[in-house]
C-alpha cells in the first residue's frame, strides 16, 4: 500500500518528503520561482548513493565518493538564486561533486561547464547527465582554480569549494556585468559566501551569509 496522496508509482511517503523538501527551501529563503521550479524538477535522490540515499530530501549536506559532499539543498538554492542566471548565460561551475548543482543550473542557463579535480566524480556525474537527458552540461576533469580558459569568458561562475580568496583566473574569466558566487575563508572555519560582480572597471563584492564548504584544493585528485 502507498501512503495517501502518493502517486501510484511512488514508494511510501516519497511525494510527501519531496513536498517537505520544497517547503524547507522556501522557509530558508529560496523564493525565486525559477530556482524552485528547477529544484523541483531535478531529483536530488538521483545524486546521492548508498546508505545516504534515504536522506536525499532532507536539508543537509551528505557524503559522496572521494571524501566530498553534496551541498545542503537550501545552500544550493540560495547560491543559485544569488547567481541570477538567465537563459542566455554560459555558466562555469567549479566543483562538480555529485553533479546536482550543475543539473539545477542546466535548467536555468544556456550552457553549463562543470569541472572537478576527481576523475571519478566527473565520470559518474556525466553518466547521470546523459541518463537524465541534460544535454547542455559539459563535465570535465580539471583544476578549477585556473578556470576553464578555452571556454572563457563566462556570464556566471559558481564555485562550490572554499578558497581563501577569489582565485585570480576566475575573476579574469568573468565577463563585464558577470556574476560569480563563491565561499571564501579557511576550510576548517566558517566561511563567507560572497557575490562578486564584474564592473566596467574593477569588481563589486557583497557578503551574503556564513557557509561551510570543503576546500578548493590545487592539482588533480588520485581517483
Ligand atoms: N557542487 C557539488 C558539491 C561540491 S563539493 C554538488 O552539487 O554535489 C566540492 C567539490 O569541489 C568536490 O567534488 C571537490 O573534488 C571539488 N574541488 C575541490 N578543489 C577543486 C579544484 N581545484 N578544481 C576542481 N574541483 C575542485
Amino acid at each position: 500500500m502507498t501512503a495517501a496522496g502518493d502517486g501510484p508509482e511512488e514508494p511510501d511517503g516519497l511525494a510527501e518528503r519531496k513536498m517537505r523538501f520544497l517547503f524547507a527551501l522556501r522557509s530558508r529563503g529560496v523564493t525565486d520561482p525559477r530556482v524552485l521550479m528547477a529544484m523541483e524538477r531535478i531529483d536530488r535522490g538521483r545524486f546521492v548513493r548508498g546508505v545516504f540515499a534515504d536522506r536525499a530530501y532532507e536539508d543537509m549536506p551528505l557524503p559522496i565518493a572521494c571524501g566530498q559532499t553534496i551541498s545542503q539543498p537550501s545552500v544550493v538554492g540560495l547560491m543559485t538564486q544569488a547567481l541570477a542566471v538567465t537563459p542566455r548565460d554560459k555558466v562555469l561551475e567549479v566543483g562538480t561533486g555529485s553533479g546536482y548543482q550543475a543539473a539545477v543550473l542546466s535548467l536555468l542557463a544556456r550552457r553549463v561547464y562543470t569541472v572537478d579535480r576527481h576523475r571519478r566524480l566527473v565520470r559518474e556525474a556525466a553518466d547521470l547527465f546523459a541518463t537524465l537527458d541534460l544535454t547542455n552540461i559539459t563535465a570535465l576533469t580539471a583544476d578549477g582554480s585556473f578556470g576553464l580558459p578555452e571556454q572563457a569568458p563566462f556570464d556566471r561562475i559558481l564555485v562550490t569549494a572554499a578558497a581563501e580568496d577569489p582565485p585570480g583566473p576566475l575573476l579574469a574569466q568573468l565577463k563585464i556585468g558577470g556574476i560569480m558566487v563563491l565561499p571564501v575563508g579557511q576550510s576548517d572555519t566558517v566561511q563567507s559566501l560572497i557575490k562578486v560582480t564584474r564592473l566596467d572597471r574593477g569588481f563589486d563584492y557583497e557578503e551574503l551569509r556564513p557557509v561551510r564548504f570543503v576546500p578548493l584544493v590545487e592539482g588533480l585528485g588520485q581517483d
